[in-house]
């Protein structure tokens, strides 16, 4: 198809960089998966690579690469300082290119973010995120380090890479020399904005030479730092031009610090919420700037590019969740991607828990040798009983195999829990995941009867049954539950309820959270642009380094209390990258948490507890039951007393600790043994 066909032209814009022509507009960018300190990572980091080449990504950035052991994100984390270990880099960078891909590794010095006690910075200042405390670089080891990036940026060059990227955002050592915040330093690497910007100039200058022209070199430069005293917009300015002298090809948008407690990714943030920074700096350079962050699909990135914001896209998750994403823009078929609904679940959190990466919608990412896609071979009738994740995912996998599939579905739509998850504030995107599942439902064939409560008759004589019936509300046993102002939060969230001003949730779970948000927020606009921006104090003006401005979190009009009876924090089980963003959101609405009580009763006063060896009336209009799960098993039971066999997958099989990303994995595996 040319690029005329499709219905994104800017996105499929050829991007000429005199040497070498990126087929079009679309980096993939750079993530670290886990695989880099696997036994047998670089075949599965190949095979990995190689499949968002083969989906038509226009260049590839791999996960950070330290340039040195002191550079290590944490102990024993991939390094690349001497050619020993170039084999396992040929792997990708040959798999790449025989799949007509471009790859540039990224070159990544954790500075003082390093979880290890080796990390370096240029001042003795610990970070707030971190416990180790940086050693401070000696002037000798600064030009060592310098060395070090030139040396790896070479071996990448020999490894077969097509350039590099180097890591000058997010709060790393290069970006540590460039704020004042963290260089303290009086001699030449510090003081002065052209005493602070020399570590990174002499980095991109030493590649460029040592490499010659023939080499791509990105320079991801932090455009906004959302930090104190970071780096101005004259600053920012000031560096990119002097990058783009010094050698870069290519400058890449990095938007805050690690330590920055404004969320830029997750899925709170609007897409292409950060667009307009790289547009600030559009003609300011003459090379081509790559925007980043919340871009998910593709009516979003040619946006982004038809007005003028950026000459080149990054996404990352989105590769993950689908590595043909880019092919699917192409021939016009974007309703069949399987976009990234941003909640770092099954990525970033399993990096933080120094587990492999994978994708809560498509868990053969990253494990793309392990859980190959493979065609059935005989041909199967199956019966799938329920679609909510973990039964649309086994559905569509099946169907995708080969099998003839119906799927029951006692609701009038599919979609499960995710009908309600789609409808907290903030969580809008989980409607693209059911989305996905409807086109890929009609695509495959796959019978779907709505509205339709399977029992054992319906599902007898299928080949294999899969049951799939999910979760219901827990009941509570509290006197006074069956009061009328006492709601489940499917009745609440669903609509089915109007909960009054005061409001006591039973529950703090992810569910107590998600409900609590949804009272606060419903009918506002919070995850619009400009609220999103001045809720959480991003300043478009750039008045102050750094880019913020005191937030202005909006008033809300309902009081509410969440409650657990557990000691400790509530939230304690909410992911470990997101789970923060959840909390702030409830505690500046002035939510009032309490832990370790006791529920007594609840009458028409509200909510009667014993806490803190006291009992006290919680004085509320409405109480909001989100007292977790139970299991589904009605059809399962029929089915055993009838002596009929049947697989059992997602909340059916089992209520605890269930989420979307075990529902939708044991969907898939199921499936594919199947
Ligand atoms: P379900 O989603 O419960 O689906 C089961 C389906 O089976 C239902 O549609 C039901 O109608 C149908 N069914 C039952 N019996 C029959 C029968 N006999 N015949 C036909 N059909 C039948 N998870 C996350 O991972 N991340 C989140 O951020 C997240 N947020 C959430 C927010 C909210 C507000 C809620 C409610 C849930 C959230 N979850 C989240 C949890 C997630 O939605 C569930 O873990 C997931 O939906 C479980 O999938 P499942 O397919 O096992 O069951
Ligand atoms: P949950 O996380 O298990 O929380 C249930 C809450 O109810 C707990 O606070 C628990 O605390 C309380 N509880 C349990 N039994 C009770 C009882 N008999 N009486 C009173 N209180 C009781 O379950 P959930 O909030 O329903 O969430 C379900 C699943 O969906 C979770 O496993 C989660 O992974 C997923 N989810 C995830 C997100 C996310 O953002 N990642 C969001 C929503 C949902 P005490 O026992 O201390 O009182
Ligand atoms: Fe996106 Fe969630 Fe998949 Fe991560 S796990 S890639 S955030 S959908």
């Amino acid at each position: 198809m040319h690029t005329t066909d499709t219905v994104f032209p800017h996105l499929f814009r050829p991007l000429d960089l005199g040497y070498i022509t990126l087929r079009n507009r679309v980096l993939m960018g750079s993530m670290h998966t886990g695989l880099e300190e696997e036994h047998d990572g670089f075949q599965r980091m190949a095979a990995y690579y190689a499949m968002r080449a083969e989906g038509g990504a226009g260049l590839i950035v791999t996960g950070g690469v330290a340039p040195n052991r002191s550079g290590w994100v944490a102990p024993f984390s991939i390094r690349l300082a001497d050619s020993s270990q170039l084999g396992g880099h040929r792997l990708i960078t040959e798999a790449v290119h025989e799949r007509g891909g471009a790859i540039c590794l990224q070159i990544l010095h954790a500075g003082r973010y390093g979880y290890h006690p080796l990390c370096v910075a240029p001042s003795k200042l610990r970070a707030p995120i971190n416990r180790f405390s940086p050693w401070v670089l000696s002037p000798r080891r600064i030009k060592r380090t310098i060395d070090d990036f030139v040396r790896c940026a070479d071996l990448a060059r020999e490894a077969g890479y097509d350039g590099v990227e180097v890591m000058g955002s997010e709060g790393y050592l290069i970006n540590e020399f460039i704020a004042a915040k963290t260089n303290r330093r009086s001699d030449e690497w510090g003081g002065s904005f052209a005493n602070r910007i020399r570590f990174p100039r002499a980095i991109v200058q030493g590649i460029r030479e040592r490499v010659g022209e023939r080499f791509i070199i990105i320079y991801r430069l932090s455009m906004l730092d959302l930090i104190d005293k970071g780096s101005s917009w004259e600053e920012v300015v000031e560096l990119a031009a002097a990058i783009e002298e010094d050698g870069a090809t290519l400058i890449n948008t990095g938007i805050g610090w690690h330590e920055a407690r404004v969320p830029t990714i997750a899925t709170v943030v609007p897409r292409a919420c950060f667009a307009w920074v790289t547009r600030r700096l559009m003609g300011s350079v003459a090379i081509p700037l790559i925007t980043s962050n919340r871009i998910n699909m593709p009516e979003v990135a040619e946006k982004i590019l038809a007005d003028g914001c950026a000459d080149m896209i990054s996404m990352a998750r989105p590769f993950l969740a689908d590595p043909f994403w880019v092919k699917k823009a192409r021939e016009n078929r974007a309703d069949e991607i399987n976009t990234c609904i941003a909640c770092n679940q099954a990525c970033l959190d399993h990096i933080f828990a120094r587990k492999t990466a994978s994708c809560l919608v498509n868990p053969r990412a990253c494990h793309e040798t392990i859980r190959p896609f493979v065609r059935a071979g005989r041909p199967k009738r199956i019966a799938v009983v329920g679609a909510g994740p973990a039964g649309l995912a086994c559905a569509v996998t099946a169907a995708e195999r080969g099998h003839r599939v119906t799927l029951f579905e006692a609701a009038e739509t599919v979609g499960g829990q995710f009908l309600l998850a789609r409808l907290i504030p903030g969580k809008e995107e989980f409607e693209e995941t059911l989305r996905y599942y409807r086109v890929q439902l009609a695509r495959l064939g796959v019978d779907v009867r709505t509205s339709c409560t399977a029992t054992p008759e319906l599902v007898r004589g299928y080949d294999d049954i899969v049951i799939a019936s999910g979760v219901k509300p827990r009941p509570v046993e509290i006197e006074g539950k069956d009061l009328p102002h006492v709601y489940s939060y499917a009745e609440v969230i669903g609509g089915k309820k109007i909960a009054g001003r005061r409001v006591a949730i039973i529950g703090a779970g992810g569910i107590g959270f998600d409900t609590s948000t949804f009272l606060l927020e419903k009918g506002r606009s919070s995850h619009h642009l400009d609220a999103f921006l001045d809720a959480w104090g991003i300043d478009c003006q750039y008045r102050q380094p750094g880019g913020l401005k005191i937030p202005e979190w909006p008033v809300p009009d309902r009081e509410i209390h969440l409650l657990q009876r557990k000691a400790g924090k509530p939230g304690e089980g909410l992911g470990k990258t997101t789970g923060w963003i959840h909390r702030s959101v409830l505690k500046k609405s002035g939510v009032r948490f309490w832990s370790g009580v006791q529920y007594l009763r609840i009458d028409g006063e509200g909510l009667w507890v014993r806490h803190g060896g006291e009992e006290k009336l919680i004085a509320v209009d409405t109480v909001v039951v989100c007292a977790g799960q139970l299991s589904e098993r009605g059809l399962a039971a029929d089915l055993e007393r009838a002596g009929v066999g049947f697989h059992l997958i997602g909340g059916a099989m089992a209520a605890g600790e269930l989420d979307a990303k075990r529902a939708i994995l044991q969907g898939t595996e199921l499936a594919d043994r199947l």
